[in-house]
């Protein structure tokens, strides 16, 4: 199967001499079991090429098509960079709420957000609100929201960023274990070499473009 297929896919920011060309010349296949680094130097468009593979963000040129997922708004997860949770609601709620909108019944929902919680060994926060969290403990908390909703494909910016040593090991045990029950792919954008070297494939990025193991046949070779 193939989750998220990019072809010749460019994305510009604003237009005429300022445009900003964030990524170009992207041909790529996510994948069933694909377990991606996207590495690069900051400003390289790592965060454009993971939006525009999730599907929140559109080409300005070349195609993202996802052939094998059919609801992508809730087979595709995204553990965005920076704050992400709803303010008014706490932890367990902000775990929960996909699910209910996605028309789970509120007992199977938040027992779902609990036992997501347990895994990265948070369930003591469920009752806090956002701004009683660290920014690692919000991290966590959005890191549970996306495996609650089992996605398919699972597209993480950053994850550990703001996490010590044993808590980003944890999310990176979680994720990749959570991505094997279900069979998805998992692509994480990292600075951390420890947080790449957990992944079984690394792509580089360097001005908009992939380089290194960018070959889509290394990505079709893993995810067989
Ligand atoms: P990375 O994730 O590797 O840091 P990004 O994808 O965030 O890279 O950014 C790639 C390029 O696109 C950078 O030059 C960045 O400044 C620019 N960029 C990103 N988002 C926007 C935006 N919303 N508006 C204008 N330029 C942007
Ligand atoms: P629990 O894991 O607490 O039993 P779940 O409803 O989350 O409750 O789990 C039901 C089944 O789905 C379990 O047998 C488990 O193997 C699997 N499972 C549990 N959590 C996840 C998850 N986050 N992602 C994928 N599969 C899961």
């Amino acid at each position: 199967g193939i989750l998220a297929e990019c072809r010749d896919v460019a994305r510009t920011y604003g237009k005429g001499p300022t445009a900003v060309v964030a990524v170009h010349g992207i041909t790529c296949r996510i994948r069933p079991g694909l377990r991606l680094a996207v590495t690069g130097p900051s400003g390289s468009g790592k965060s454009t090429l993971l939006h525009l593979i999730a599907g929140i963000d559109r080409p300005t040129a070349g195609t993202v098509e996802w052939p094998d997922l059919h609801h992508r708004a809730t087979e595709v997860g995204v553990v965005f960079q920076g704050p992400s949770l709803l303010p008014a609601l706490d932890a367990t709620e902000n775990v929960a709420l996909p699910l209910l909108l996605a028309g789970e019944p509120e007992d199977e929902a938040f027992r779902r957000a609990r036992s997501a919680l347990g895994r990265l060994a948070i369930d003591d926060l469920g009752g806090k609100l956002p701004d009683e969290l660290s920014g690692g403990q919000a991290q966590r908390v959005a890191v549970a929201r996306v495996l609650a909703a089992r996605p398919l494909l699972i597209v993480a910016d950053e994850p550990t960023g703001q996490l010590d040593h044993e808590s980003a090991e944890r999310v990176m045990t979680v994720l990749a274990a959570t991505a094997d029950e279900l069979g998805a792919a998992l692509v994480v954008a990292t600075h951390d070499p420890f947080v790449a070297a957990r992944l079984g494939q690394e792509w580089t990025m360097r001005d908009g473009r992939l380089h290194g193991a960018a070959d889509p046949g290394l990505a079709e070779r893993n995810g067989e």
